[in-house]
Formats: structure tokens, sequence, C-alpha cells
């Protein structure tokens, strides 16, 4: 029997929650559907890392990951810690380090869930969002001078690589093949940023040519907010660069329903190191140890973590549960207008994956 090795990381706040609940879903899922099995180590990486050893994660932490198929990851924020500090020090640090530079934010109005745009059905919003995750406005390039002096100077540098733009826009356009509509929106702002924005326009340009199959168009950043909101059903695959897919998620997942909802793959397309799956949701030190944290978009991470170890089965298997558990709206939790439990929400999704299983 295959056995995938998973390291989960639950980070902070309701990630300590929503980690070992995708935990108990993913096992639930290798029982109901035989064949392969799960073995898990957990890492006590983030903020309570940090007071301890002064660190968010240890400096040879990339190397236990290593060996490792996939990693579940919960969240990196502490109220107490400056946010570029929890982001730089461990999220950050393994996306990079593994040039897990496709981070992949798939949006649908899942059966029971009340979205805000009430002329937009279900069929209508059926959304991935690639985001480049590797470079452009979150590179890292960039510092600050004379500090406290009133002629103090800060940079942060965009930047972007022919190689970055062509690898993450060649993954779209292939993801856009992959699903029914054959549809692709590549977001820039290249009126206003002339420079690297016109290079993603002319290299979209470029890599549209190998794909006939795929119709494209473009839209600046700003105006497909509006589309967004006005014409969700023209919409099914978006590119767009880091900084821009990381807002334009955001207001996916609001439009999808709830935050808690959204999951997210930061993916090594290239397989060379493993792939990381996450909620979209931080931490949540508001709602954190109350049992509130729903659990879903953790659970539908895991879904996209099937599908990327090939276990497309028991992905649609996990899939059905979850969409059966949102469909009962006393199976809702705060954050959706219900009164469920982070641990009533699981053990109702591994409920169902056992009695589809009978
Ligand atoms: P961070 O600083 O780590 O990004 P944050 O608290 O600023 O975290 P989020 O955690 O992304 O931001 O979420 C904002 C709010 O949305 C939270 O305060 C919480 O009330 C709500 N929320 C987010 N995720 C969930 C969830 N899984 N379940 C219920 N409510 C959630």
């Amino acid at each position: 029997m295959k056995t995938y090795a998973i390291a989960t990381i639950p980070g902070d706040g309701i990630g300590k929650e929503v980690v070992p609940a995708g935990r108990r879903v993913l096992e639930a899922v290798a029982a109901a559907s035989g064949g392969f099995a799960f073995e898990f180590e957990d890492f006590g990486w983030g903020g309570d890392w940090f007071r301890a050893h002064g660190e968010m994660m240890p400096a040879d932490g990339l190397a236990a990951l290593r060996g490792k198929d996939a990693i579940l990851f919960g969240s990196a924020g502490d109220p107490h810690i400056p946010d570029h500090v929890t982001l730089w020090g461990l999220r950050l640090k393994i996306c990079q380090g593994f040039d897990q530079y496709a981070n992949v934010r798939p949006t649908r109005i899942l059966p029971g869930i009340d979205a805000p745009l009430k002329r937009c059905r279900p069929e209508d919003l059926d959304w991935v969002i690639v985001r480049e995750n590797s470079e452009g406005e979150y590179a890292g390039v960039g510092g600050r001078a004379h500090q406290g002096h009133p002629i103090e100077v800060a940079t942060d540098v965009s930047m972007m690589t022919r190689v970055g733009v062509e690898r993450i826009l060649r993954f779209a356009f292939e993801l856009a093949r992959s699903r029914p509509r054959r549809l692709l929106t590549v977001v820039t702002k290249s009126n206003a940023q002339r420079h690297a924005m016109v290079m993603w326009d002319e290299v979209a340009a470029q890599v549209a040519q190998d794909f006939p199959e795929v119709r494209w168009d473009k839209e600046l950043v700003d105006a497909m907010t509006a589309r967004m909101v006005n014409r969700p059903a023209s919409i099914d695959t978006v590119v767009a660069t880091n900084l821009h897919a990381d807002i334009l998620s955001d207001l996916a997942a609001a439009l999808a329903g709830s935050l808690g909802i959204a999951p997210t793959a930061n993916l090594d397309p290239e397989r060379r190191y493993p792939s990381m799956f996450e909620p979209i949701h931080g931490s949540a030190f508001d709602i954190m140890g109350q049992g509130l944290a729903n659990p879903v978009g953790t659970f539908w991470s895991c879904v996209m973590l099937l599908e990327h170890l090939g276990e497309a089965a028991a992905a649609r298997r996990l899939m059905q549960a979850i969409e059966t558990v949102t469909a009962t709206p006393a199976l809702h939790t705060r954050d959706l207008g219900g009164r469920a439990t982070t641990a009533e929400v699981t053990q109702a999704v591994c409920r169902q994956l056992a009695a589809a299983a009978r």
C-alpha cells in the first residue's frame, strides 16, 4: 500500500484548530478509499517557536520538509510579532525555499452557502485564480536607509524576470486548457506600470501561440475587481502577479461566501520539492480556541493536496463529502451564519466519507 509522508504545520491562531481537523479528514478519506495511507509529522513552528527560539522556524527546517510528499499548513500571524516577521520567517521561507511559484486558488459558491452577490447563480461563479508566487511585488528586494531621519528612504522593488513570467503564464494556460471552458484572463496594470507589466503582456501573447485551444483576454486589475462583481460568469481561469492576485483572491473568497471556505495550493509544478496546501485565511486571533473556526477552507485544501498526489478519486470523494456538509445549514459555523463548531463540521465530513464508502 502506498504511504504518503505529510508534514503538518499548524502555525498560529486557528491554524492550530483547522490543521488537526484537516489531518482527521485526510485519515478518514484514506480509510474510505483504501489503497493508500498517510504518515504525518507535525512541526510546531510559528509565533510560540519564535518566543522560545527567536525565529519562526529552525534554520535547517527546510531540510526536515524536503523529503515529504506534501505540506499541510495552517496560518502564520501573531498579535505580538510584526506581520512581516511572521510572514517572511515561515510561510514565505517555505514557498520561496521550495520554489512554489504557482499559487492556485479555486473559487466556487458551494451548495448551501449564501453568497453576497444576489444576481449571481452558483454556476456563474467557478473560477481559478493563479497567483505568481515567487517574485514580483513580493520579491523581497528593497531596503531602508537613513532610518528615523527626515531623509529616510524605503523601497520595495517589484522584480519580474522573463523566466518567472513565462513559467507562470505557461502554467495558467495549461490549467485553463484542462478546464471545460478553456478561458483565461491575464490581469496586469500595463497602462500605469509600463515596464514589467508590458513585458507580461508580450510574454502572454507569445505563450498564447502554443495554446490555440484557449480563448484568452486581458484585463487591468482595477477593471477586474468590477468585472468579478458585475460579470462573474465571464471569468474562468485568471492569472495575475503576486500582489494583484493576492487582493483579487481575497475578493473572490468574500464573493463565494466566506474567507473560511477558500483553499489554496502553493505548487512547485516541476515537483522538485514538496508543495504546500493551506486555507487562505489567516490566524484569526479573535476567534481562536473557541471552536468557531470554519475548517472547510482546510478541507478543500486537502482536496487539492489529494489531486496533487494523483489520488483523483479520493479528492472527488472528499469534495462531495464537503459539499454535502455545506448543503446542511445545521452544519454551518458562525462565519456562515450558523452555530456548528469546528469539531462538529469535522465529524460530519468524516461520517459522510465513511457512509459513502459503505
Ligand atoms: P492574519 O493577520 O494572520 O492574516 P487576520 O486575523 O488579520 O489574520 P484572517 O484570519 O484572514 O485575518 O481573517 C479575518 C477575519 O475573518 C477573522 O478575524 C475572522 O473573524 C474571520 N475568519 C477568517 N478565517 C475564518 C475561519 N476559518 N472561520 C471563521 N472565521 C474566519
